[in-house]
């Protein structure tokens, strides 16, 4: 199926197989059950391929893939793998709208994002590790005169890798440049819900690497998911997803005894405290399009900011002030370029959140905006769409407790500073929050307060590659980004040397 659309150049073209297999060992390979599934575009509800459905064979076969081609990868010098990497971004950003426009067909998020944040980030993120991996350095301790201790960095070998729907091209890279750069082989399975753009992007890179260094098996979760995660010859799982499938990840990586690292969910606070409001300036404009990221990438990131935290003394004005920004988001197809706000990645996410919607409105939530399906003509009546909502109720409401994954946002107001970090601390998660304030002590120690791996001050959803990203609580185990990602995919190697014939 050929999709075109025009972010404001030549226009782009993708065209998409009607069936896609594995990727295993450097080729399309059919699944051994010969299986497949069909995947539908979230923009329209049609059915545009069918993917292959991977089982614990396909696992196995990629396995066997991987593990010939791990140890020459792993022995490659630094240089030549950051060549690979950096030729891999060169890859992309030539085929920038190509891949831009697939990742917004499989998954329903606006052309304009994916264009300008999802696919140059991951360009740049094969960039950094490339850089990253070539500064790393071993290290030596002197034990005594004629004793030395070398410790080395070595690939952990072959590792399995299990993503989500919600930045499907992303979630990948996030996974694979580290993996890549340590010199690992990788087994990565993506989520059912948006197989195909991976696989563009497979299509075009897949020939910079050895055979067998990336494996990807589709699938679902119990049937290719699990026979990956808790097989005997991955030496490392890492996983982003739900938390209550982190758990299991976590039970399958302890029969193997291997390390994991989780990004899991999360219901982050994003607090304005009352001197945004001082003055109708510049900063109280990008305050309230602080606010409106909840409704990025249609309220699909694991850190959308879902709990806004108002003060008092501000919460008229502002709520005023965000219900209007947020009447103005445009919804539409995704693959126009003025599109601020795409489609639902799934009809069963659509169905989710709104069922949320209904349970905030019972809870006695008020609606300030939205609170429903959006309702698009012709093509795109049968798409996922769902206008931008705000709430207004309290913590203990489930729309405050409960990860909705939508373009929701539940919006409360606290009293002073104590105030705003008790309501910001409780929840089971930890993963992203946001300090809004003209007061540098106020954010700093706000900042530093709040239990979250990572807390945006004055501003929110930036993901630099050299920023590192993760969760405390519930919310995972580990870092992604940040050169101490190599960690994540290394083992260390400790030379005991004596350099003396005559004494121990
Ligand atoms: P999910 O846990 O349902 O699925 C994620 C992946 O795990 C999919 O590929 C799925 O097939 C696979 N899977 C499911 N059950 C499995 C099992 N038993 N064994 C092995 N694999 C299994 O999550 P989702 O609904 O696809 O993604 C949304 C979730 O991801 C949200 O909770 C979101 O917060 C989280 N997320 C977190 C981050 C982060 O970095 N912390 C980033 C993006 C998304």
């Amino acid at each position: 199926m050929t999709v075109y659309a025009n972010p404001g150049t030549d226009g782009a073209v993708v065209e998409f197989k009607s069936r896609y297999e594995h990727y295993i060992g450097g080729e399309w390979v059919a699944p051994v059950k010969g299986q497949y599934f069909e995947n539908v575009t979230p923009i329209t509800g049609q059915v545009f391929c069918e993917v292959a459905r991977g089982t614990a064979e396909d696992i196995e076969a990629a396995l066997d893939a991987a593990w010939a081609a791990a140890p020459a990868w792993g022995k490659t010098s630094v240089a030549e793998r950051a060549g690979i990497l950096n030729k891999i971004a060169d890859r992309i950003e030539a085929n920038l709208e190509k891949i831009a426009v697939a990742e917004s067909w499989d998954n329903g998020k606006a052309v304009r994002e994916t264009l300008n944040a999802d696919i140059p980030l991951a360009a740049d993120h094969f960039r950094y590790f490339a850089s990253a991996i070539r500064a790393q350095e071993g290290s030596l301790s002197q034990i005594d005169e004629d004793t030395v201790a070398y410790h080395y960095h070595e690939p952990l070998g072959v590792v399995g890798q299990i993503i989500p729907w919600n930045f499907p091209i992303l979630m990948a890279v996030w996974k694979l440049a580290p993996a890549l750069a340590t010199g690992n082989a990788v087994v990565l399975k993506p989520a059912e819900q948006t197989p195909a753009s991976i696989m563009v992007l497979i299509d075009l890179i897949g020939d910079l690497l050895p055979p067998g260094v990336i494996n990807i098996v589709n699938g679902f979760g119990l049937e290719a998911g699990k026979p990956l995660a808790s097989n005997k010859r991955i030496r490392k799982i890492a996983f982003t997803g739900e938390t209550t499938t982190g758990r299991l990840i976590m039970q399958y990586a302890s029969e193997n005894i291997i390390p994991i690292t989780l990004e899991l969910g999360g219901k982050s606070p994003n607090i304005f405290f009352e001197d945004v409001a001082a003055q109708d300036d510049a900063f109280w404009d990008k305050a309230q399009e602080g606010f409106t990221m909840f409704a990025l990438n249609q309220g699909e990131v694991c850190t959308c900011p879902s709990r806004a935290l108002i003060q008092e003394s501000i919460a008229d004005r502002f709520l005023d002030a965000v219900v209007a920004r947020t009447q103005k988001i445009v919804q539409g197809n995704p693959l126009d370029t003025d599109t601020m706000m795409g489609a639902q990645a799934s009809n069963d996410q659509l169905e989710k959140i709104l069922s949320y919607l209904d349970i905030g409105k019972q809870e006695g939530a008020e609606v300030l905006t939205g609170g429903g399906r959006a309702e698009l003509d012709g093509d795109l009546a049968g798409g996922f769409y769902v206008q931008p909502t705000i709430f207004k109720g309290s913590n203990n409401m489930r729309i405050f407790q409960e990860e909705i994954f939508g373009p929701v946002v539940s919006a409360t107001t606290f009293n002073d500073y104590d105030d705003a970090l008790t309501i910001a601390n409780d929840t089971l998660y930890g993963l992203g929050a946001g300090v809004w304030s003209r007061n540098g002590n106020t954010a700093y120690r706000a900042g530093r307060e709040i239990q979250a791996g990572r807390v945006w001050v004055n501003n929110y959803h930036a993901y630099p590659a050299h920023a590192a990203f993760g969760g405390y609580k519930s919310s995972g185990i580990g870092r992604e980004n940040h050169l101490m990602m190599l960690d994540h995919y290394q083992q260390t190697k400790n030379l005991l040397v004596s350099y003396t014939e005559n004494k121990q």
